[in-house]
């Protein structure tokens, strides 16, 4: 039997990710692009849109409209934290499954989504990072914070990104804190001559966000030892390695029935 056509809606379509995410849509057999949310576009068709593949889907100002509208099965949304989050409950209170990459939601935000997804039974996945790379960079730190307490991490992306730090490096910082022995890192009488040196701060350890033009998404995690250091980088160059863990993450929410935060949570 042939397997059924997956319906998407995208938010952000012009966006970095949500023209990628466009792009892949067209591409793969078995996804259908129904509709896209763009609050400055309402009325046309993707088609329409600059640099967007020649689709006929219709484009809607919000994502409320666009449900009276359009039947789906999943809406990808790649905008800011604040529309991401309104559409992800939208989203699920209208029984269509959200796989969201947009970044910058509070662990409050996430059991809230949790609870609506198993309230409506609907799957959901929310993705800080869906490069496979990046995930394998998470596994990997977390596999040598066992080994080493001391560790910083540096993140660097383009200087359009709004919120600081990565919400990669803040995964990075909880997985490794689930098996580091706690520690409070540097010299303990240390004192930031300029306020923000030391970067933020997880669990005593360190996050540096570099932002600069030119950058997509670079991740480095440095671990200390006696006489020694380690280090372990992902390096995103284009915006087309996330969209494998984008593909994964559509053809598995429609088999869930709750949600899923983090790619390494399907990647196995
Ligand atoms: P971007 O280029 O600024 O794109 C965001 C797009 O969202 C813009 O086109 C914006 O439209 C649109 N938008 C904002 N509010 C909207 C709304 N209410 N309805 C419809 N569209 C709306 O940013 P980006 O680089 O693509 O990143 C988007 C998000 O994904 C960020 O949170 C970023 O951190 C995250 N991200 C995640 C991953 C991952 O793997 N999970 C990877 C890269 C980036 P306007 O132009 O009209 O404002």
């Amino acid at each position: 039997m042939a397997e059924q056509t997956i319906r998407i809606i995208v938010a952000g379509p012009r966006g970095k990710m949500g023209s990628e995410t466009v792009r892949l849509i067209d591409e793969t057999d078995g996804f259908e692009l129904v509709a896209a949310v763009d609050s400055k576009n309402d009325g046309k068709q993707v088609a329409d849109l600059e640099g967007l593949p020649s689709l006929e889907a219709p484009v809607y100002d919000d994502l409320e409209n666009c449900l009276g509208a359009v039947q789906a099965d999943v809406l990808i949304d790649f905008t800011n934290p604040e529309s991401g989050r309104a559409h992800t409950e939208m989203a699920l209170k209208n029984g269509i499954s959200p796989v969201v990459g947009t970044s910058g939601f509070t662990e409050k935000d996430v059991e809230e989504f949790s609870r609506l997804s198993e309230e409506s039974g609907k799957g959901a996945i929310i993705a800080p990072n869906f490069a496979p790379g990046a995930v394998l960079l998470m596994k990997f730190a977390r596999m040598a914070a066992k080994f080493y307490q001391d560790v910083e991490i540096i993140e660097q992306h383009h200087d359009r990104k709004l919120d600081a730090p990565s919400g990669t490096a803040v995964k990075t910082a909880e997985m490794m804190a689930q098996v580091r022995e706690s520690k409070q890192q540097g010299h303990p009488e240390e004192q930031e001559t300029l306020e923000g040196a030391r970067g933020a701060e997880v669990d005593g350890m360190h996050i540096h966000s570099v932002r600069l033009p030119g950058l997509v998404a670079h991740q480095e995690v440095i671990f200390g030892g006696e006489s020694e250091t380690l280090k372990i980088r992902h390096d995103s160059i284009h915006r087309k390695s996330f969209m494998s863990g984008v593909k994964l993450a559509v053809e598995t929410v429609v088999g869930l029935d709750m949600l899923v935060y983090g790619l390494e949570n399907i990647l196995e």
